[in-house]
């Protein structure tokens, strides 16, 4: 790449035909504009919190090269979940795909669209597990530390299966 390009650490979720829908999903990220993914976890089953007669997750992070500003990512990742036709239903309920950001760089933002580092990213196994996967040494912005030395935090354990990628 010829342009300056930011790291950023994007969660991909499903459980709606998780199998059909990441690929394609993963598909859209890559060809996002000025942008190149650059990295993949395994895939992560996870049983669902909040609403929970439904089906298990598939959760997954991906490391994204990007030219394009927090917001430009932003509106990007929503137009994939509209194209992969993501039912804003019930909240925390099923869905096709969900597409969190969750690391910019060493960005912090807080505005009323967009939170940066994701504030569920500390919380949630199912999103620090797969990205110490991948970026261990990722520092964490704000806390001089490593997201490899954050897992004192996680609340929300929901992984149940590890699968290498695309594997299912
Ligand atoms: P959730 O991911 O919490 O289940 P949604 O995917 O429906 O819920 O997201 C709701 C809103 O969260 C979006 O409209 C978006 O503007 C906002 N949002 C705030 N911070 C972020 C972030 N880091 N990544 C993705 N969406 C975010
Ligand atoms: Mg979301």
């Amino acid at each position: 790449m010829t342009y300056s390009a930011t790291k950023t650490y994007i969660a991909l979720g499903s459980n709606i035909e998780p199998s059909l829908n990441i690929p394609r999903c993963l598909q859209l990220l890559r060809e996002i504009p000025h942008s190149a993914v650059t990295v993949e976890s395994s895939w992560y089953r996870t049983s669902p919190w909040g609403f929970s007669e439904q089906a298990d997750f598939i959760n997954l992070v991906v490391g994204l090269a990007t030219a394009l500003s927090a917001r430009a990512l932003l509106s990007a990742t929503q137009d994939i979940e509209r194209r992969l036709a993501r039912s804003r239903g019930r909240e925390n309920g099923p869905r096709t795909i969900d597409l969190d950001i969750l690391l910019f760089g060493s960005t912090i933002l807080d505005t009323d669209d967009l939170t940066i580092p994701h504030p569920g990213l500390l919380l949630r196994d199912f999103m620090l597990i797969p990205l110490i996967e991948i970026a261990p040494e990722t520092t964490y912005p704000g806390q001089h530390r490593p997201v490899r030395d954050l897992t004192e935090h996680i609340r929300y354990r929901q992984i149940l299966e590890k699968y290498p990628s695309g594997s299912l």
